[in-house]
């Protein structure tokens, strides 16, 4: 059986899109993956397959095997992963479908976590810190989907009578957003509060992101359900549990993304600042500090200063970091911030509540070593692929995947290849994306 040991969930090497929008550029070059898995092709050894050309892959397709097989060939970083920057994972759940979807944790006086049990996987639904004051309450992020952030506000619900006064959007991936319109729906005077970044970023990318996502949300499931239909993971190998959990995950949630979609009303950030924002709720403070670009260009960190209690939206995500289009070394600043805070507990945006910051700093440890090594490796005159060579952090990559094979896919992919396309943007000074 063939082994990938750096695989791509999708490629879009070969293809070659007409539009200048990136996110139209996805939709092409993800439309042309998605029609290709459908051939019938034969397995072939990822080494001859990564030296392929498009002539190739014919001659592959007209080889018809038994399987269905996905390109494996690298994929670019950037163009081709707006799905996954739409969302992320929540590790908590590694398990069972048939589980609560979140669970709601106590963690102080007036402070809850709605931590969702989402398998890891490319669309999922993001966490929410529930703050409530003496006279109202204070949200950390909205859903993916409205269900979900229906059933946050239930939550809410069951906690208290007061209302939800503001909904903080951490940064601009839908996950954190789409649902605003629910807090609108229920709360008629709730305010969005983001940083000013953010909102900007909300108009210009989350925007066409987002029809991007629709447009693609039904023929990426589609090939999700004929692959788990033949038992074979997103890799054409054999699934394994994890991969089925994700795989699953990624359907049911995309296919109510896009099932929503009909009624979306776009609910943009009403309220913006630039460094910090103080919120009163009634006996009781919150901070809303910008620690500088991190995982996005306006990461908003949430601190309840009385219980030091922090929701760190996606600058935090466990057990895989999601660094597409981060800002490596504007990232390491934020973790020192928010490690100097010294929390007693962090909510990431996906995955556990975390008691201590371990985690943290082992994200910190990783983007440094990606950032020096990546230095170095410059400084050598070596290019982006040889950098991607020499740069693999192999303990840390195996403390995160434990041998997995899907965790060690989403460790290349969702971390370390972005990470050190990043790394080496800022090492060769060239301007950094959004
Ligand atoms: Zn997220």
């Amino acid at each position: 059986m063939l082994l990938i040991e750096d695989w791509s969930f999708w490629s879009a090497a070969d293809c070659v899109p007409s539009s200048s929008n990136q996110f139209d550029q996805y939709n092409q070059c993800f439309l042309n993956d998605t029609k290709l898995s459908l051939e019938r092709s034969a397995y072939v050894p990822r080494q001859d397959i990564a030296h392929r050309s498009s002539k190739n892959i014919q001659d592959d397709r007209e080889r018809a095997d038994t399987a269905y097989v996905m390109r494996l060939v690298p994929r670019p970083v950037g163009s081709s992963i707006r799905f996954l920057a739409l969302t992320f994972f929540a590790p908590a759940a590694l398990v069972a479908q048939t589980a609560a979807p979140f669970d709601v944790q106590k963690l102080d006086s007036g402070v809850y976590a709605v931590v969702r049990h989402d398998p890891i996987s490319y669309v999922n639904n993001a966490n929410s810190l529930v703050v409530v004051g003496d006279n109202s309450v204070l949200v950390v992020d909205a859903q993916f989907t409205r269900l979900a952030t229906s059933q946050t506000i239930g939550a809410i619900r069951q906690i208290t009578s007061k209302p939800v006064r503001y909904v903080v959007n951490t940064h601009w991936h839908d996950d954190h957003v789409a649902g605003n319109q629910v807090y609108r729906d229920s709360f008629p005077a709730v305010r969005f509060i983001s940083q000013a970044n953010t909102r900007a970023d909300l108009i210009a990318l989350g925007a066409p992101n987002r029809r991007g996502t629709w447009d693609a949300a039904g023929p990426f499931t589609a090939r999700f359900e004929r692959l788990l239909a033949l038992g074979l993971g997103v890799d054409s190998v054999p699934v394994t549990p994890l991969e089925r959990a994700t795989m699953e995950n990624t359907i049911a949630v995309g296919q109510q993304y896009l099932a929503e979609k009909p009624g979306f009303r776009e609910t943009l950030p009403d309220l913006t600042f630039t460094r910090t924002l103080s919120v009163d709720l009634g006996g009781r403070r919150v901070e809303i500090r910008y620690f500088g670009p991190a995982n996005t260009r306006g990461d908003a960190v949430v601190i309840v200063p009385d219980s030091r209690i922090i929701a760190t939206g996606d600058i935090v995500v466990a057990p895989v970091p999601f660094a597409f289009n981060a800002y490596v070394s504007g990232w390491i600043g934020a973790l020192d911030s928010i490690i100097a805070q010294h929390p007693v507990a962090i909510l990431p945006g996906h995955g556990p509540v975390m008691r201590d910051d371990s985690y943290p700093r082992q994200v910190r440890r990783m983007l440094a070593r990606v950032r020096e090594e990546t230095r170095r490796a410059v400084a050598s005159g070596a290019d982006l692929a040889e950098t991607r060579k020499r740069v693999t952090l192999g303990n840390e990559r195996a403390s995160i995947a434990h041998g997995d094979k899907w965790l060690n896919a989403l460790f290349g992919s969702f971390f370390l290849d972005p990470a050190i396309a990043r790394a080496f943007e800022e090492a060769t000074k060239q301007p950094p994306a959004r």
